[in-house]
C-alpha cells in the first residue's frame, strides 16, 4: 500500500471509521463511500435517529463522500404524507442535505418484482398457500429445526404463474405468499425461508392502487441499499442477525453488495424511544403531539429549545459502540446547556412574581439601565435599555421573611443588590389580613449605588433579578420535567405498564410571568437565558398578545457530577 495515500483525520476513532478508512486505504469500491439514511415514514424522527443522521451524513461529510435520504416506503397501512414532510425537515434542520438525492422504496417496487422472478426462475423462490399462523407454526424454535411447507417443492413454472396471479390482484389478503428457499433447518431462523412478499390490497401514498402485493423489509433493504450502489450499510444492531440473510439475496442475484455495519441503538434515560409507544402517547393524548417539548423528538427537541448544535454534539460525545446502553438524559441537557451558555442573550423575567414598592422612589420617575446581553462579553450583541421605576416584580423566592443562614437574598431589614439597578433594603413586609400571605414587599433604595455598586465599597451578598411593573410583559411560562418519573419505562420492575410511569408533573404551565419589555420583539425560536432561571425558547404559538416560553433546561448542572462519580468508580 501507498503510504502517502493513507487518510488521516482528527475525530475520535470508532469501529465504523476504521472500518471504512481501511476499505479505503484497500481501494474498495473504486474508494467511494455511500451511506443512506432510510427512515420508514410511520412517525416523527426521535433523537435516536439523529444518532443515524449523524453517523451517515458525518461520515459521508468526513470522507468525501455522498448520502442519500430514503424513505423505507413498503407499508402502505402506517405511512402518511405528513411524516414525510415533518422527516425532511428534521433532518435539514440538522443540518444535513441530501441534495439531490432523495429517495423512495416504492420507486423500486417494478425491480423488486423483476428480482423476485429471477429467483423463482432460478428455483430459489416459492409460492406459499399456508397461513401465517401455519407458517409461524412451521418455523421451528432457536432449539427445534423448522419444518418445510407443503407447497415448498412446487414447480417453477407453477410458482411463476401464481406470483403472476398474487400481482393481478387474483387472490385476496393474507392467502399466499413468496417465500424465499434457503434451509428450514438453518440455526439462523431469518434464513428459514423467509416471506418475500405478502398479499395486500392497500392504496400506497405513492404507487397507489398499482400494487397488490408488497415486499417485507428483509427482501427489500438490502435491494434498495444495492440499487442506490450504497457502499456501508449502517444499520442497528437487531439486524445483524438478518445480514446473512441480505447477503444470501445479493449474492442468489449477483448484485451490488454493499457492505453492512450494525452499531447499538441509542436509549435515552426517563423516556421511550419507539416510535410505536411515541405514537400511542400521542394519540392517548399524554402529551400534544409529536412536537410536544416532553417528547424525545426532533421536532419536540426543537420546540423544547434545543439547537441543531446541541444534538450533534450530544451525538458525537456518545459515539459508536456495539454494545446497548442508556445514556443520561442529564448529558444531552448538559450539551444544549453548553450550546446556549455560549449563544443566549441573558434577559430578566420573574417566574413566580412579588410586588415590591420602593418608598423613597419619586412616584413618576423611571431611569433606563444599559444591560449588555452578554455581561461576560458586552460587545456581542450590545445591550438592551432596562426600565426602572418605583413598583417592581422580584421572584418570591428571593426574599424570606424568617431568613435561614444561608439565605443571602432579601429579608427584613436587608439589603442586596437589583442586577444592573440599585441596592434596596427591606423596610417593610404587607400580608393578606386573612391568609398571612405576603402580598408586597416595601424597600427603601439607595440613589448612591445606580449601577448596583457603592461608592463607599459597602458590600452585599444578594443580587437578585427584578423587572419593572408599569413595563413588564406579561408571559405564559411552560416548566418541563422527565416525561417519565423512572429513568427505564421500558423495563421497570413492578407495574408492567409502561405507561403507568409518566410523570404526573412532567409539565408546569405558568400563567403570569413577568419578562422585561426587551423580549416584546422575540421571535418564536428565540433563545434566551433568563438570569438564574435557565434557558427559555419563543413557543411558535407565541405573538405579541400572548408570550409563550419554554425552558429548554435550568442552569444546574447535573451531568458534570454524574460524570464525575463515574470516573470515581
Ligand atoms: P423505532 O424502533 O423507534 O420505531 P425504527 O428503527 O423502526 O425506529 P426507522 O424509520 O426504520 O425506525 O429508522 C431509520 C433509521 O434510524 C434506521 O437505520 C435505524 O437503524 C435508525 N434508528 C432508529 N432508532 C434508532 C436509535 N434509537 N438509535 C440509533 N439509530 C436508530
Ligand atoms: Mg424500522
Amino acid at each position: 500500500m501507498n503510504e502517502s495515500k493513507k487518510i488521516t483525520h482528527d475525530k475520535v476513532p470508532n469501529f465504523i471509521r476504521s472500518i471504512i478508512l481501511e476499505d479505503l486505504e484497500m481501494g474498495k469500491n473504486e474508494g467511494r463511500v455511500h451511506t443512506r439514511f432510510p427512515p420508514e415514514p410511520n412517525g416523527y424522527l426521535h433523537i435516536g435517529h439523529a444518532k443515524a443522521i449523524c453517523l451517515n451524513f458525518g461520515l459521508a461529510e468526513e470522507f468525501g463522500g455522498l448520502c442519500n435520504l430514503r424513505f423505507d416506503d413498503t407499508n402502505p397501512i402506517k405511512e402518511e404524507e405528513a411524516y414525510i414532510r415533518a422527516i425532511q425537515e428534521d433532518v435539514k434542520w440538522l443540518g444535513f442535505d441530501w441534495e439531490d438525492r432523495l429517495y423512495y422504496a416504492s420507486d423500486y417496487f417494478d425491480q423488486m418484482a423483476d428480482y423476485a422472478v429471477q429467483l423463482i426462475r432460478a428455483g430459489k423462490a416459492y409460492v406459499d398457500d399456508m397461513s401465517s399462523d401455519e407458517i409461524r407454526e412451521y418455523r421451528g424454535t432457536l432449539k427445534e429445526p423448522g419444518k418445510e411447507s407443503l407447497y415448498r417443492n412446487r414447480s417453477v413454472k407453477e410458482n411463476m404463474d401464481l406470483f403472476e396471479r398474487m400481482r393481478a390482484g387474483e387472490f385476496r389478503d393474507g392467502s399466499r405468499v413468496l417465500r424465499a428457499k434457503i434451509d428450514m433447518a438453518s440455526g439462523n431462523l431469518n434464513m428459514r425461508d423467509p416471506v418475500m412478499y405478502r398479499i395486500l390490497h392497500a392504496k400506497h401514498h405513492r404507487t397507489g392502487e398499482k400494487w397488490c402485493i408488497y415486499p417485507l423489509y428483509d427482501w427489500a433493504h438490502g435491494l434498495e441499499d444495492s440499487i442506490e450502489s450504497i457502499t456501508h450499510s449502517i444499520c442497528t444492531l437487531e439486524f445483524e442477525d438478518h445480514r446473512p440473510l441480505y447477503d444470501w439475496f445479493l449474492d442468489q442475484l449477483n448484485i451490488f453488495h454493499p457492505q453492512q455495519i450494525e452499531f447499538a441503538r441509542l436509549n435515552l434515560s426517563f423516556t421511550v424511544m419507539s416510535k410505536r409507544r411515541l405514537l400511542e402517547l400521542v394519540r392517548k393524548k399524554v402529551v400534544r403531539g409529536w412536537d410536544d417539548p416532553r417528547m424525545p423528538t426532533i421536532s419536540g427537541l426543537r420546540r423544547r429549545g434545543y439547537t441543531p448544535q446541541s444534538i450533534r454534539d450530544f451525538c458525537e460525545r456518545i459515539g459508536v459502540a456495539k454494545r446497548d446502553s442508556v445514556v443520561d438524559m442529564a448529558l444531552l441537557e448538559h450539551c444544549v446547556r453548553n450550546d446556549l451558555n455560549q449563544n443566549a442573550p441573558r434577559v430578566m423575567g420573574v417566574l413566580h412574581p412579588l410586588r415590591v414598592v420602593i418608598k423613597n422612589y419619586p412616584e413618576e420617575q423611571v431611569e433606563e439601565f444599559d444591560a449588555p446581553y452578554f455581561p461576560d462579553d458586552p460587545p456581542r450583541m450590545g445591550s438592551r435599555k432596562v426600565p426602572f421605576s418605583r413598583e417592581i416584580y422580584i421572584e418570591q423566592a428571593d426574599f424570606q421573611e424568617n431568613p435561614s443562614k444561608k439565605y443571602f437574598r432579601l429579608a427584613p431589614s436587608r439589603e442586596v443588590r437589583l442586577r444592573w439597578a440599585y441596592y434596596v433594603k427591606c423596610i417593610h413586609v404587607v400580608k393578606d389580613d386573612k391568609t398571612g400571605e405576603i402580598v408586597e414587599i416595601h424597600c427603601t433604595y439607595d440613589p448612591e449605588t445606580k449601577g448596583g455598586w457603592a461608592p463607599d465599597g459597602r458590600k452585599v451578598k444578594g443580587t437578585i433579578h427584578w423587572v419593572s411593573a408599569s413595563h413588564a410583559l406579561e408571559a405564559e411560562v411552560h416548566l418541563y420535567d422527565h416525561l417519565f418519573a423512572v429513568s427505564d419505562p421500558d423495563n421497570a420492575e413492578g407495574e408492567t405498564d409502561w405507561m403507568s410511569h409518566l410523570n404526573p408533573h412532567s409539565l408546569e404551565i405558568l400563567k403570569s410571568c413577568m419578562v422585561e419589555p426587551s423580549l416584546a420583539r422575540a421571535e418564536p425560536g428565540n433563545h434566551y437565558q433568563f438570569e438564574r432561571q435557565g434557558y427559555f425558547c419563543v413557543d411558535p404559538d407565541s405573538s405579541a398578545e400572548k408570550l409563550v416560553f419554554n425552558r429548554t433546561v435550568s442552569l444546574r448542572d447535573s451531568w458534570v457530577k454524574i460524570e464525575k462519580a463515574n470516573q470515581g468508580k
